[in-house]
């Protein structure tokens, strides 16, 4: 980087409470009134607030001390402060720095995308392992108070704070209604669940040989009053994220029990439900005692809930998955994992858990080419077969792929060829249809 002269970057007249001690740059406050000061001071110019962040600063912190951690952020202080001499730059909090510059459009991209930390021998501190991400506000604002772009700028370093191939984010109209939608949904969810929003609907799984109901699975929507209809893909993994999915689930496999009791009050023998149990529920230590006394409670037995292992979230807990599954099957639930072929899950697992079907994802059957026996899907089926694992196939559309799939020798299937998730009174009568 090219290092142009002696910055005047700070405001000599400032109090020295102002400045933030370890870097030398305003601390948050200072940063916000003086910035605010200087957009109000030139109405003619635009400006761009940029935010930065060490990716990996924990693991620099934990690996070479805090010292070095500390080192680090001075010395990227005294840089900003050499970049260009009109900018103004603050700490905006532990080791993120926030800076108003001159906009100078798209090569501000390219120019902070292709940004490295100067080399070791130059700051004397180890800097290969640390990745710097930012995020910019394009063009701020003037009528609006600064902290607002830095909100905006904000917005933009999250979008791409997990995104291997991008170090810059720019915030712009899209990015800015999907983070307020994510908002929207967390403050709704806990009154959803208390004003009984969250609606469970039952997808058919069919035994393709006789053409009958052997199964169903639990799929949740959200039926909100002035939000509307959502599919679960609009608000599972922002629950997988806050960990609310927890409590959801709770609802959700309570939801299901009490159905099948209803069911089998009634005198229509129900067939196996399976409920969906995401990776995130396995953080809960007595999570198999809740699932037996839920079960339990409605007097059911063990063989009519059946468990699947999303695959939606990836997790680090697998001791913690092992043991709960191994308690699981003892009580004589069955498990099923999801989404087998495009999960998170390895193949070695598979000979460690207890998985009683694997449920084959819908894209395995799209990439299939029903001329070759050498697809992922006729191998996937030969392990299944060959581990005496059953196999469901989700997602089977058309009368095509139904054929493949009897060929292969898959028994069971679930997919819009047969039904879509159904409201509970649907499912009611295709069940008894279907017997
Ligand atoms: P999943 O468990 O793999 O469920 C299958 C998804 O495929 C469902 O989407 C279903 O509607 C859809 N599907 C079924 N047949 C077909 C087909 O023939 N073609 C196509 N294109 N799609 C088909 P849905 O209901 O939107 O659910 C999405 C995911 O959300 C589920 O994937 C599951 O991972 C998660 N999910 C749903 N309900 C719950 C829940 O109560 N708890 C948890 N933790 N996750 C849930
Ligand atoms: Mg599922
Ligand atoms: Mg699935």
């Amino acid at each position: 980087m090219d290092i142009p002269n002696m910055p005047k970057m700070m405001n000599k007249s400032c109090d020295p409470l102002e400045i933030d001690k370890l870097t030398g740059l305003y601390t948050r406050e200072a940063f916000l009134k003086y910035a605010d000061e200087k957009i109000k001071n030139n109405p003619g110019v635009r400006f761009n607030i940029v935010i930065s962040d060490f990716v990996n600063f924990k693991h620099f912190n934990e690996r070479y001390g805090t010292e070095a951690g500390d080192l680090l952020l001075k010395r990227t202080g005294e840089m900003l402060q050499l970049i260009d001499p009109d900018i103004i730059a603050g700490r905006y909090s532990a080791d993120r720095f926030v800076t108003l510059m001159r906009h100078i459009g798209v090569e501000s991209v390219q120019f902070l995308e292709d940004f490295r930390l100067p080399p070791q021998a130059a700051l004397e501190l180890p800097t290969t392992s640390i990745t710097v991400k930012f995020g910019i506000c394009d063009d701020v604002d003037h009528d609006k108070p600064v902290s607002v772009s830095c909100d905006h700028a904000y917005i933009a370093l999250q979008s791409v704070k997990h995104n291997y191939k991008k170090n810059v984010g720019v915030y712009n109209e899209d990015l800015g209604r999907s983070v307020m939608e994510e908002l929207i949904i967390e403050e709704n969810m806990k009154n959803a669940l208390d004003e009984r929003q969250f609606v469970v609907y039952y997808q058919p799984k069919m035994d393709v040989e006789t053409n009958k109901i052997c199964g169903a699975e639990a799929l949740v929507r959200w039926i909100h009053p002035e939000l509307g209809f959502m599919n679960p893909g609009a608000f599972i993994p922002i629950f997988e994220k806050n960990g609310f999915i927890t409590e959801m689930d709770l609802y959700v496999w309570k939801e299901v029990c009490r159905s099948l009791d209803e069911w089998k009050i009634a005198g229509l023998d129900p067939v196996p439900v399976s409920s969906n149990v995401s990776r995130i529920d396995f953080d809960t230590p007595d999570l198999a005692e809740k699932i037996t006394a839920i079960v339990d409670s409605y007097g059911l037995d063990h063989s009519l809930f059946h468990i699947e292992l999303t695959e939606s979230a990836c997790s680090d807990n697998s001791a913690a998955i092992f043991s709960i599954i191994s308690k699981l099957h003892d009580a004589g639930f069955v498990i099923e994992l999801d989404d087998f072929g495009a999960g998170y899950t390895s193949l070695s697992s598979l000979s460690e858990l207890e998985y009683d079907i694997l449920k084959f994802d819908m894209s395995l059957l799209k990439k299939d080419k029903p001329s070759s026996d050498k697809t992922v899907l006729t191998v996937a089926m030969q392990l299944a077969q060959m581990m005496n694992l059953k196999v469901i196939q989700e997602g089977v559309e058309t009368a095509e792929q139904l054929e493949r799939l009897k060929s292969l020798g898959c028994v069971i299937v679930q997919g819009f060829y047969y039904s879509k998730p159904l409201p509970k009174d649907e499912f009611v009568e295709f069940m008894k249809n279907h017997r």
